[in-house]
């Protein structure tokens, strides 16, 4: 099999609840999002999925996934997709960096190696662990009586797991953090995510004023070695995200023993092929995971799908179905929540059939 051309599409998702709010004043109403088709001398197209967290989240932004395809696409034209780990490669010597343009690529390639072979990637990816995925629900930050009422929604509708954005005013994100806490109810989990919008010691002072709140504490700072010193202050148990970007940050995380669970994003790793690496060894080393992306729609969510369903359920802390939070259905076939749980799909590849009518004519096409 030989990729004969890479084609990719932007569409736009809007949120449901009209935006999404997070440290730092950064918000998002709708999502730009890039879908990516690879094409084969076989007849069949594998599909992915990249969509930035806007611009300054991660190191990444919409235009530059659609500009990373242009760069490299040619570099790949000829060779065989079902060699994941050679196509990787050459991915990585073609274009220094840059991970978030090469995971819609991966994605999709990892999409045919299941069509090609009959097999859902979650088998793929090690087998299906448990019948479903529990999801967690992020909730934008707002006032804490605005984010307490969210949460009491979202709970009717069957999430357990919640994961509020806070890192802005610390008094206000402790009041946050008590007001949700006071109505959850045994079996419930609650992270506080502060996506670095603290600085040190206003991250020690949140940390003390919720020392008795069964919370774990998520990124709080900008820097590794910020973050480092607030967990080394705090009792609660801690989850890294923006910092663990490659398998060396894990390593040395672990190392020094500055994590309990870790955050890994598909895109922020560079594809499955790269999250699965540190998804195998934090299940060696015994360490929790939240298994994601940056964002997206029916295509991320289904790869998520795939590789939370195929890990362990004891190292599975959270995941995420992005497909609910946005207006729009691009594929079909893609996973639906249930009861706060989702599922792989049982069909070839990643089981989504992009709705063409709704990517429109590709913006990049390389053949
Ligand atoms: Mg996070």
């Amino acid at each position: 099999m030989k990729i004969t051309s890479i084609r990719a599409f932007r569409v736009e998702l809007p949120l449901v609840e009209g935006s999404y709010n997070w440290s730092g004043g950064k918000s998002v109403s709708v999502f730009d999002s890039t879908v990516v088709a690879v094409d084969t001398d076989a007849g069949i197209t594998g599909w992915g999925e990249v969509c930035p967290l806007g611009p300054f989240y991660l190191p990444a932004y919409a235009d530059g996934v659609r500009a990373g395809i242009r760069e490299l696409g040619p570099h790949l034209i000829g060779w065989n997709p079902l060699d994941i780990g050679v196509l990787n490669e050459r991915m990585d010597s073609a274009l220094l960096g840059h991970p978030y343009v090469k995971s819609g690529i991966d994605m999709a390639c990892w999409d045919l190696l299941g069509k090609a072979t009959g097999q859902p990637v979650c088998r793929l990816l090690g087998g299906r662990f448990g019948d479903n995925v529990t999801l967690y629900r992020a909730i934008s930050q707002e006032d804490p009586a605005t984010m307490a009422r969210k949460v009491a929604g979202y709970r009717a509708e069957g999430y357990r797991r919640f994961q509020l954005k806070v890192g802005g005013d610390p008094d206000i994100d402790i009041e946050r953090i008590h007001a949700v806490a006071d109505m959850l109810k045994p079996g419930d989990r609650l992270v506080a995510d502060a996506n670095t919008g603290w600085i040190q010691h206003e991250a020690i002072r949140v940390a003390a004023a919720v020392k008795d709140v069964d919370v774990y504490i998520e990124q709080p700072c900008r820097t590794y070695e910020e973050c480092l010193n607030v967990r080394q202050h705090t009792n609660r148990p801690f989850v890294l995200d923006e910092n663990i970007d490659s398998l060396a940050a894990l390593m040395r995380a672990h190392q020094d023993r500055a994590m309990d669970v870790v955050n890994l994003k598909i895109s922020k790793l560079g594809g499955l092929t790269k999250i699965r690496q540190l998804r195998d060894l934090c299940v060696s080393l015994g360490i929790g995971m939240t298994l994601e992306d940056s964002w997206g729609g029916d295509i991320v969510t289904a790869a998520i799908a795939h590789l939370a369903h195929s890990t362990p359920e004891l190292n599975r802390f959270t995941s995420t179905d992005f497909n609910s939070y946005v207006t729009v259905s691009i594929a079909d076939g893609a996973p639906q929540r249930d009861n706060g749980t989702m599922r792989a799909s049982e069909a070839p590849g990643l089981g989504v059939e992009p709705r063409l009518d709704m990517l429109g004519e590709p913006v990049v096409v390389v053949a």
